[in-house]
């Protein structure tokens, strides 16, 4: 092979054709498939002239290095904007994003739905520098045209939420900001580009926790932001001049991953449907929480935004006594009880809104576990969470 794959036939590939082809370049590497863990700090240069002159390919480790790039080139054409950044976090990818697009005096307006450590976050270091934050109702759509001050510079959204699955109106918000010339990020961790490409409907910065998805091994905390023509050149600028790197080691963990995502997320679709159907069913349940289901409330929302559905959502119990939610939870043998997701394993954790929104009541009427469906036999777990139902229910009488 004398030529990327990429280079023969530009633009014209499917998605799941470019998770193969993207980023990868065999012609440069001796014929290996795979762009290499190259390791450095120092890249050396044959003159002055082009030490100088930077008329390298590289200057610097922290600069850039080929596996780290490989892997922004890859997810620059998967999320389809001008350029992507790494972070070694998906919390440090959203706060280097919000770092890049605000300033001492800016407003911003964050979903009251966002991850937790986000809120932390904007609570804190935000705070400390001056800029101040706005909750919102993660429903409002267009009316948060309303919360619009002179001074805000960005609207921050998560959709759905990752605890408890509200679907937000993400091109009325894109439009309402636009108008304003107010900049828009999204933490797209959930959908992935594969089901939701948030630069597609005009937010300036798609925002995700390669944690999840991208590594799908739960041996991985890597962040990426992908960025619009109108805000790349700011995000590169923060990102370098806070010396962020991620080791190359991790890139290559993110590329890897990146290989099999579509088919790892249409198993963990359907193996998640699967389950959330099963749950509807269950006399214990209360709701489920899954913007694919048509009671769902966002699933307006969701069908005529998203192409997909993860693996991730949540179950609303009826009430019973926390006793029997923890032995539930404690019986399960294939569901591992642990914070991330996103990995090959089903997971589930019990969640409860209500002790940090500001925003909105969080009032669901039950005890909350949010399940990720991982790659197992969906019979096994289903065994798995009927036996865990049955012992809850002994211990609820
Ligand atoms: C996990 C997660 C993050 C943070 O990713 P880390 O790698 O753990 O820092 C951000 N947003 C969402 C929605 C997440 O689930």
């Amino acid at each position: 092979m004398t030529t990327a794959p990429k280079d023969q036939t530009p633009a014209s590939y499917s998605v799941e054709t470019e998770l193969v082809v993207a980023g990868r370049d065999p012609a440069r590497f001796d014929g290996f498939v795979n762009v290499p863990i190259v390791r450095g700090s120092t890249v050396l240069s044959p003159t002055v002239a082009g030490l100088e002159g930077h008329t390298g390919r590289y200057t610097y480790g922290r600069r850039g290095n080929p596996t780290v790039e490989a892997l922004e080139q890859a997810l620059t054409v998967i999320e389809g904007g001008a350029g992507v950044v790494l972070t070694p976090s998906g919390l440090s990818a959203v706060s280097v994003g919000l770092l890049s697009v605000l300033a001492a005096g800016d407003h911003l307006l964050m979903t009251d739905s966002a991850y937790q450590p986000t809120r932390h976050f904007c609570n804190g270091v935000l705070r400390r520098y001056g800029i101040e934050t706005t909750y919102y109702d993660p429903l409002i759509g267009a009316d948060i045209a309303g919360l619009i001050r002179p001074n805000t510079r960005a609207i921050f959204m998560e959709s759905p939420g990752s605890q408890s699955f509200e679907m937000q109106d993400v091109p009325a918000i894109v439009e309402v900001a636009r108008a304003h010339d107010i900049v828009t990020l999204i933490d797209n961790t959930w959908a992935t580009p594969l089901f939701f490409r948030p630069h597609d409907v005009g937010v300036d910065l798609s925002i995700q926790a390669g944690t999840k998805y991208l590594s799908g091994h739960s041996d991985l905390n890597i962040g990426t932001i992908s960025a619009n023509a109108r805000t790349f050149a700011q995000v590169k600028q923060t990102h370098g001049d806070l010396g962020i790197t991620v080791a190359p080691e991790d890139a290559f963990l993110g590329s890897r991953g990146l290989r099999t995502m579509a088919v790892r997320l249409a198993r963990h679709q359907e193996s998640a449907l699967t389950l959330a159907h099963w749950l509807a069913s269950r006399p214990e349940v209360l709701h489920v929480l899954h913007p694919a289901l048509p009671e769902h409330p966002g699933h307006a929302l969701w069908k005529r935004d998203f192409k997909g559905a993860s693996g991730l959502f949540s179950i609303i119990l009826k009430p019973v006594p926390k006793a029997a939610t923890d032995a539930f939870l404690d019986s399960l043998a294939l569901f591992g009880l642990g914070y991330s997701w996103g990995g090959f394993e089903s997971l589930a954790i019990p969640f409860d809104c209500s002790t940090y929104r500001t925003a909105t009541t969080w009032e669901p009427g039950g005890p909350g576990i949010r399940l990720h469906i991982g790659l197992e036999g969906t019979d096994d777990l289903i065994a798995d969470l009927e036996q865990g139902l049955s012992r809850l229910r002994r211990m609820a009488r």
